[in-house]
């Protein structure tokens, strides 16, 4: 039987990919997109508690939770961070992220940009963030006037607040402006392939070179 190949033991840590950007920027996609072609992403589900969108699923897209029922999971520890977001609160529970970390899974995190702040203090090595621009203004409002359904008063809420959400860019690790929803897509892939080989993400890589240098050739 053929022995395993030297490489094999050479593992790395589960990455952390933190994507923002302002509502409509095509975050949620590319997203979507990251979770269907790469099996070794789960999305961190987060509690909310915003109101369901009729095309999203309890459990799938979000935890949908009462202010209360907010309230206690923070008060009580079990979310690794949370923010106000448009109006309404938003979380990661905790449990699953420290589970995929332990594991060396990837973990994909849909938050805005006070949210990766905290998880950027809390998990300096482990998170890659990547921020999201839309080609234009114009653009952004084109794509959440589209998507139809939120009122005109939560859409407007919504640009107002992504100039804000703009101006965060210069704290994430990467930069795409998604005027080509596959070439996006194609970058974020780019910066996951590249990470996944990060020396300091992987270990059994000193044994496996002391294995090669200590290899008899002749
Ligand atoms: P939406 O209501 O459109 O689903 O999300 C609104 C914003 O909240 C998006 O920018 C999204 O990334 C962000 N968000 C969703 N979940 C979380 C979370 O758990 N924490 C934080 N900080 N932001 C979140």
């Amino acid at each position: 039987m053929p022995s395993a190949s030297p490489s094999a033991n050479i593992r790395r840590k589960g990455i952390m990919l933190v994507l923002s950007s302002p509502s409509g920027a095509g975050k949620s996609t590319i997203a979507r997109s990251i979770l269907e072609h790469d099996e070794a992403f789960q999305l961190s589900v987060s509690v909310t508690t915003r109101p369901r969108r009729s095309s999203e699923i309890e459990g799938v897209h979000y935890h949908f939770k009462t202010m209360r029922e907010f309230e206690m999971l923070r008060d009580s520890g079990e979310l690794l961070e949370w923010a106000e977001v448009h109006g309404n609160y938003y979380g990661t529970p905790r449990k699953p992220v420290g589970e995929a970390v332990a594991q060396g899974r990837d973990m994909l995190f849909d938050i805005d940009w006070q949210g990766a702040a905290q998880l950027r203090e809390k998990m300096p090595d482990d998170i890659v963030s990547v921020f999201i621009l839309p080609p234009t203004m114009k653009e952004l409002l084109a794509r959440l006037t589209r998507r139809a359904e939120d009122t005109a008063e939560i859409i407007e809420k919504r640009l107002k607040n992504a100039r804000h959400e703009i101006e965060q860019w210069r704290d994430y690790d990467y930069v795409i402006v998604n005027d080509d929803l596959n070439r996006a897509f194609e970058s974020v892939r780019a910066i996951v392939a590249a990470e996944r080989l990060r020396r300091e993400r992987r270990t059994g890589l000193e044994d496996f070179v002391a294995g090669l240098l200590k290899e008899e050739i002749e």
